[in-house]
């Protein structure tokens, strides 16, 4: 599938993952989809709760607490997740996946992303450097869970203007 978005929605992620740095940001992908795409439509910021890591840890524990932090593990809130898909559910929006940001990592899936992921859902990842948002990219876990595989990312400038961007292609999205 080919994930849309617009660049006003990717704007939103950055500027959130910008907000956080050092520490990861989270939020979730909600739209629409078709047989050959998922339109995200609104991004939702969540709080990471990995910032609380008292609560992070009751609610689902890490390996190393001491080197497994905010700035490295996201965490969101089963209650917030909860109200943001009936309140997409209201509107007849799609929860499509969810986005998070790696501080000072590049825009891939760690192992623990990996162990903590659904298939079908499009993860996307924003590399922020030094505190800029720097690369965007969209994942999605293979059937048997072994594996992230890229998706391909299509930004939408606008009615009728849109600029495709190719699955693993490491120039995409990233600013100046
Ligand atoms: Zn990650």
């Amino acid at each position: 599938m080919t994930v849309k978005l617009h660049t006003g929605n990717l704007e939103a992620i950055h500027r959130h993952a910008e907000a956080e740095y050092p520490a990861e940001c989270c939020g979730i992908l909600l739209g629409e989809t078709s047989s050959e795409t998922k339109r995200v439509t609104e991004v939702v910021p969540l709080a990471n709760l990995r910032h609380d890591p008292d609560r992070g840890q009751a609610l689902l524990p890490l390996d190393d607490p001491g080197r497994e932090t905010e700035r490295n593990r996201f965490l969101i809130d089963p209650r917030e997740q909860l109200r943001a898909e009936k309140d997409a559910r209201a509107r007849r929006l799609t929860v499509l996946g969810y986005y998070h940001s790696h501080p000072d990592h590049p825009a891939r899936p760690s192992e623990y992303d990996r162990e903590h992921a659904w298939p079908w859902y499009s993860y996307l990842i924003v590399s922020v450097e030094a505190g800029r948002a720097r690369n965007t990219r969209s994942w999605v876990l293979a059937d048997d869970r072994s594996s992230f595989e890229p998706e391909a990312l299509e930004l939408e400038e606008g009615p009728g203007a849109a600029e495709t961007v190719a699955a693993g292609q490491a120039k995409n999205l990233s600013r100046t």
